[in-house]
C-alpha cells in the first residue's frame, strides 16, 4: 500500500527504490523511539502540486529535532525542494509526504551523531474517513508536558496514540479523545479537537497538545469567516452539550464528529461551523 517496486524514496542524499531501503537493527530510534517526523499533504492544483504549508511543517521538524538533540543537516528550503522532487519522481500530486529523521546504532541513552533523513510519499485518503466519527473518552491521558516535549513530533510519543486508538476501536468506537493530566480535554491520537456551542468554537490552548498546523489554519479561516474561536480548558461534560465537533489534522483534514461517549451533538453536521470550515479548508489547500 505504501510503496511498490517502482517507488523512489530519498535516503541520506540519494534516491533509491523503497524496496531496497535498509535500516540498522541497532538503531536508537528502533529501540527507544528517538526519532522525529512530519506528516505533510500535497494537493493537485491547476498550477501543479502544492505542498500545503511546507515551510511550517519543516520548521516544526527542525524544532522537534532540536528538542531531541538531533542534528538535522538539511535546511527548511532544502527539505521543501527535495519534497517537490520526491513528488515528481513518483508522479504524485495528491499525496501524503512522510519525512522521518532517525538515528543510527547507539544503545546508550545519549545523543548520537549518526542521523539519517528519509523522505517518502504515498497516496492516502482522508485518515479518519468521511463518516461522522463516534468517539470515546480514552482511558489513556496525553503525556504530561513535564515528561517530554509535547509540541515536538517524536516517534516514541505515538505509542500513546496507538494505545488510545486501539482501545477505542476494540470498544466499537471510531477514534479516541484524550484528556490531559488535569482531566481537561486535550486532543485526538493524531488530530486536534474543536467543539461548537452557540455559534462559537472552542479548543484546548497550547501546553498539553501538539501545536497543529491545521489547527492554526482553522484559526485563520475562522477569522476570515467571522467565527469566534476561544482557546480554553474544558471537561468532557461540556462537550456532551455541544452543537457540533470536529478533528483537525494534516492527514484527517477537517473530520466531522457525530458523538462522544454516545452523546450525539445537537446540530446536524451540515448546519455547523465545522462544515463551513471544512469547505473553506478544501478550497484553501487547493490554491497554489
Ligand atoms: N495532534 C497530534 C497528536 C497529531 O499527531 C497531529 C498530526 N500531526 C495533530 C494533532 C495535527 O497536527 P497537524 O495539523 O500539524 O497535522
Amino acid at each position: 500500500m505504501y510503496y511498490n517496486k517502482e517507488t523512489q524514496i530519498f535516503l541520506d542524499g540519494q534516491w533509491i527504490k523503497a524496496q531496497n531501503g535498509k535500516t540498522n537493527l541497532y538503531s536508537q530510534t528502533l529501540h527507544y523511539g528517538a526519532g522525529v517526523f512530519e506528516g505533510i499533504r500535497s494537493y493537485k492544483t491547476d498550477k501543479g502540486a502544492n505542498i500545503f504549508k511546507a515551510k511550517a511543517h519543516y520548521e516544526r521538524l527542525h524544532y522537534s529535532a532540536e528538542k531531541m538533540h538531533i542534528n538535522l543537516k538539511y535546511s527548511v528550503q532544502e527539505l521543501i525542494d527535495l519534497s517537490y522532487e520526491l513528488l515528481e519522481r513518483n508522479q504524485l500530486e495528491d499525496a501524503y509526504i512522510r519525512p522521518l529523521v532517525y538515528l543510527g546504532e547507539n544503545m546508550s541513552l545519549q545523543p548520537t551523531e549518526d542521523v539519517h533523513v528519509m523522505l517518502c510519499a504515498w497516496q492516502w485518503g482522508r485518515y479518519l474517513g468521511d463518516t461522522q466519527l463516534k468517539l470515546m473518552t480514552s482511558s489513556f491521558q496525553r503525556p504530561n508536558p513535564k515528561s517530554c516535549f509535547v509540541e515536538a513530533k517524536v516517534s516514541g510519543h505515538y505509542t500513546n496514540s496507538l494505545l488510545a486508538t486501539t482501545e477505542a476501536k476494540q470498544k466499537g468506537f471510531d477514534e479516541a479523545l484524550l484528556l490531559d493530566m488535569n482531566e481537561n480535554v486535550a486532543e485526538g491520537p493524531g488530530a486536534n479537537f474543536f467543539f461548537e456551542k452557540d455559534e462559537k468554537l472552542f479548543t484546548a490552548p497550547l501546553g498539553n497538545i501538539l501545536s497543529g498546523i491545521t489547527r492554526q489554519t482553522i484559526f485563520e479561516l475562522a477569522e476570515d469567516l467571522g467565527f469566534e474561536v476561544v482557546e480554553k480548558f474544558f471537561k468532557v461534560e461540556e462537550v456532551y452539550q455541544a452543537d457540533g465537533a470536529f478533528f483537525t489534522g494534516t492527514a484527517a483534514e477537517v473530520a466531522a464528529i457525530g458523538s462522544l461517549d454516545n452523546h450525539s451533538f445537537n446540530l446536524p453536521w451540515e448546519k455547523t461551523l465545522g462544515y463551513q470550515l471544512e469547505d473553506a479548508y478544501q478550497k484553501c489547500v487547493h490554491i497554489k
